[in-house]
């Protein structure tokens, strides 16, 4: 999508601080971490949000999990503790409408979410 921020990023139009990055997936650093670990792990096909994606794309969900184990162990945070979020439409506070997945760690993380 040509007006998408992250289809920008996965085209490489923009360039984040990138930690990952294969065929289908990129993944790089918030620009407004929460954590000292805050990294965005998306497709590279747009999908605007978690009710968009088909069931045909359930590997390439897989393959966003897998990548968020192997930045959560390359920096450091596999055996402390991390955690993985999708953000929903309005209500889960989405602003960005290209599916992606935060990968959070490094301090304690308080539950439930606020
Ligand atoms: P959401 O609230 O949609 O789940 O998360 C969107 C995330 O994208 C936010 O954590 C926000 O800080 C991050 N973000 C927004 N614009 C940019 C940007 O231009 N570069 C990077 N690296 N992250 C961004
Ligand atoms: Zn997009």
């Amino acid at each position: 999508m040509s007006d998408c921020l992250f289809c920008k990023m996965a085209s490489g139009e923009i360039q984040p601080d990138v930690v990952y990055e294969d065929d289908e997936i990129l993944a790089f650093r918030d620009i407004n971490p929460q954590a000292p670990v805050h990294v965005l792990i998306i497709p590279k096909t747009h999908i605007a949000t978690l009710n968009d994606l088909q069931p045909e794309q359930a590997p390439l969900v897989g393959r966003l999990f897998l990548a968020a184990k192997q930045i959560a162990a390359e920096e450091g945070i596999a055996e402390r503790g991390y955690r993985t979020v999708f953000n929903c439409n309005a209500e889960a506070g989405q602003a960005v409408f290209h599916l992606h997945m935060h990968l959070l760690g490094g301090r304690p993380l308080g539950w439930p979410p606020g």
